[in-house]
C-alpha cells in the first residue's frame, strides 16, 4: 500500500475511548525494545510517528494512527520489561484483553519478534492468546539485517516450531534497517482489511 497520510487519532484505555465507525484495524504487539515503533515508523514511512522508545515499557496506551483514512494501525504496549510493576503488568493485561476480545474492528495482530532469538515465553503467551480468541496473527520477525542471510532459515525455522504457528499465519522476515519485508507485510496486510 502506498501510505499517503497517517496520523495519530487517541491514544486509548478504554473502549468508550475507541475510534468511532467500522474502519478495519491491524493492530501491533511485541515485548519492549523489539524494533515495533521502528517497523511502524518504517511502514508509514514516518521518521518518528510513533516514538522510537528510549524508555522501554513507558507507553500504556493503545495509540490509534490512521492511514490513509481506510484503516486503523493500533499501537500495543510492549510486554516483558522487568521494571514494570505488578499492578501496572496486571492493567496493561486487561487493557490487551478487553480490546482483543471485543474489538469487532480488530482483523488481524501483527506479533513482532527479534529474529535472533527464540520466541520468548511472554512471546509464546501473546501468539496462544490470539490463537485462542481465533485472531489471525502477522508474525515479524524483525532485526534480519543484524543475522546473516545464511541463517534466516534455521532462525525462521525455530521460531515456527517454538510457537507452533499455525498454516493460515504468515510468518515475515523483516528489517527496519533495509526495509526488506515492507512490501510482504503490506499485501498480508491488505488480504485482513479488504
Ligand atoms: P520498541 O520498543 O519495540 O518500539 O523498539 P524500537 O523501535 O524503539 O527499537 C529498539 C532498538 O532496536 C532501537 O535502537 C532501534 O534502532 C533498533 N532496531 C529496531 N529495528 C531494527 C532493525 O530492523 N534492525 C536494526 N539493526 N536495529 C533495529
Amino acid at each position: 500500500m502506498k501510505v499517503t497520510s497517517s496520523e495519530i487519532v487517541i491514544s486509548a484505555v478504554r473502549p468508550e475511548q475507541y475510534p468511532e465507525g467500522d474502519l478495519p484495524e491491524i493492530a501491533l504487539a511485541g515485548r519492549s525494545n523489539v524494533g515495533k515503533s521502528s517497523l511502524i515508523n518504517k511502514l508509514l514511512n514516518r521518521k518518528s510517528l510513533a516514538r522510537i522508545s528510549s524508555k522501554p515499557g513507558k507507553t500504556q496506551t493503545l495509540n490509534f494512527y490512521l492511514i490513509n483514512e481506510v484503516m486503523h494501525f493500533v499501537d500495543v504496549p510492549g510486554y516483558g520489561y522487568a521494571k514494570v510493576s505488578k499492578k501496572e503488568r496486571e492493567a496493561w493485561g486487561k487493557m490487551i484483553e478487553t480490546y482483543i476480545t471485543t474489538r469487532e474492528n480488530l482483523r488481524a495482530v501483527i506479533l513482532i519478534i527479534d529474529v535472533r532469538h527464540d520466541p520468548t515465553s511472554d512471546d509464546e503467551m501473546m501468539y496462544h492468546f490470539l490463537k485462542h480468541y481465533e485472531i489471525p496473527a502477522i508474525v515479524v520477525a524483525t532485526k534480519a539485517d543484524k543475522i546473516p542471510k545464511g541463517k534466516w532459515q534455521k532462525h525462521l525455522k525455530a521460531v515456527k516450531e517454538k510457537l507452533q504457528l499455525e498454516k493460515t499465519d504468515s510468518l515475515i522476515l523483516f528489517s527496519s534497517e533495509t526495509g526488506q519485508g515492507k512490501d510482504e507485510v503490506w499485501s498480508t496486510i491488505k488480504n485482513y482489511i479488504s
